[in-house]
């Protein structure tokens, strides 16, 4: 069916997973909800419609209604929209959505039962019917189709319909997988204008849409969400200072606004307009696969733009040159714990701020005022020693955690800049600053007093 004009096939796992994942998304949704339970601070009210919303500068009310239509009001000192696309927050906060909608409507058909050998994602950019078939897990497989525009939604989402559209991926002697659902949606490329108002947020949907080319929308609020609930987590428990807060609009915007771009480009190369734009496309991906580089740029995905803070909660000193790593994720290697567990780096450090020292104790490089900040924030100390070092290299100030390099990470990281000796980490894993270790004890200091 078609020619193959170009491949993403990405094999470098740099933070620890697997740079594409297929799941069912409700069944990753319940598994979320019900990770809630763990906490008993958390108190879950379902079947509830926000009606009405007002802040001051104590906090927010926000009404609700149940199904009886049953009016409550719910005080908060911060509120978070994540009520989707028609976000009736974003709405009560006077943000504005801007962007487009296209004309064009996609049909989008879920099964299950499915026993078609097709193990990928396969997107047809045909010029009559561009169309995209999804191997999910647990049997499932989604298929998607542009529609004409002489083609109405209800005679195209028919089962009957769907049958058809169906035929030229099954051969003959395939048995057929179960109808779950069929819809039909238009596509829009949207962000915010404002991602904070106040004390109220928008996250995921309400904050930014985007066609699915890219399977980026979800994506996006998961990085919404991780970037705004530390910083909540610390200003409600008064380890960090509210102007924290601001950093979200900051950092999250511009990162949100260049995925819908780039999905936005998606869905030109999926669906071109003519036989002509068909042809140019399927010429320039042949003559790019004669480059080795380029090839290599789209087989290991390295297009998709990876967020990276200028401004927020960083201190832009050394590592903010373009390739720095002041304001990147920081990758995520395998390490062993002093007990000789082999775990992920995340798994050894904790979920909040600490400072990483390759080869050496940072502790020892603080004064006792900077030392004890740090410590009233909840930030912990890393000593990550290169790999079956000199049983000296264990000797730490009491709290320090003490790692073994035995992916050898850090030995490439001291390699490639030698005087980031010392990295100071948020809580999502974004690196806020690097320094040696004499410049460790202002750098601390500067972040410290951003945050707390
Ligand atoms: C066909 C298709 C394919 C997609 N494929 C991908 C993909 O491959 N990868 C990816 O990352 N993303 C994908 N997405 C996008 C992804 O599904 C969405 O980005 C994601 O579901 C958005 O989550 P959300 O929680 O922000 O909003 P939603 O999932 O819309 O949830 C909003 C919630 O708020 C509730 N709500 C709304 N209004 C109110 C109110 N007034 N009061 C109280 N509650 C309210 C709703 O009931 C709902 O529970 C796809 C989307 C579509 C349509």
């Amino acid at each position: 069916m078609g020619r193959l004009f170009a491949e993403v096939q990405p094999q470098a796992q740099p933070f620890g997973w697997p740079r594409r994942n297929l799941f069912i998304q409700p069944l990753t949704e319940t598994t979320l909800r019900k990770g809630l339970e763990r906490y008993a601070c958390v108190r879950m009210m379902l079947g509830l419609d926000a009606i009405n919303l007002e802040q001051g500068a104590e906090g927010v009310s926000v009404t609700v209604r149940d199904a009886a239509g049953q009016e409550t009001t719910i005080k908060a000192d911060y509120v978070v929209g994540a009520d989707g696309g028609r976000s009736t927050i974003r709405q009560l906060i006077g943000v504005e959505l801007r962007g487009e909608t296209y004309a064009d409507r996609w049909l989008v058909v879920d099964l299950k039962d499915d026993r078609l050998y097709a193990p990928y994602s396969a997107v047809y950019c045909d010029v009559k019917r561009p169309s995209m078939s999804i191997d999910l897990p647990y049997g499932h497989r989604r298929f998607e189709f542009r529609l004409a525009a002489d083609e109405t939604d209800e005679e195209m989402q028919s089962p009957e319909n769907v049958e058809r559209l169906l035929d030229k991926f099954y051969p003959e002697g395939t048995p057929r997988p179960t109808l779950l659902r069929s819809r039909v949606y238009l596509h829009h490329t949207r962000v915010a204008d404002r991602f904070k108002v106040g004390r109220v947020f928008l996250a995921g949907d309400a904050a930014h849409l985007q066609p699915p080319f890219f399977g980026q929308g979800m994506n996006s609020g998961l990085r919404d969400v991780t970037n705004l609930g530390w910083k909540l987590a610390g200003v409600v428990k008064g380890q960090l200072k509210p102007a924290v807060l601001d950093s979200y609009d900051v950092e999250r915007r511009d990162h949100a606004l260049t995925m819908v771009n780039v999905a936005k480009m998606f869905g030109v190369l999926y669906s071109p307009r003519s036989r002509l734009t068909e042809a140019l496309r399927d010429i320039f991906f042949r003559l790019i696969q004669g480059l080795p580089s380029v090839r290599d740029y789209i087989l290991q995905m390295k297009f998709k733009p990876l967020p990276r803070y200028t401004e927020g909660i960083v201190v832009p000193r050394d590592g903010m040159e373009k390739d720095g790593p002041v304001g990147r994720m920081l990758p995520q290697p395998f390490v062993e714990t002093a007990e000789g567990r082999r775990v992920r780096l995340d798994d050894a450090i904790g979920n909040w701020f600490a400072i990483i020292g390759v080869n050496r104790d940072p502790q020892a490089a603080l004064s006792p005022a900077v030392r004890d900040r740090w410590l009233a924030m909840g930030g912990v100390f890393v000593r990550i020693n290169r790999s079956r070092a000199h049983p000296d290299a264990k000797q730490v100030q009491e709290g320090t955690i003490v790692l073994d390099d035995v992916a050898g990470a850090f030995r490439d990281w001291s390699l490639r800049l030698p005087d980031a000796q010392c990295i100071l980490l948020r809580p999502d894993r974004y690196v806020a600053a690097i320094c040696t270790e004499q410049a460790l004890d202002a750098t601390a200091d500067e972040l410290v007093r951003l945050v707390a």
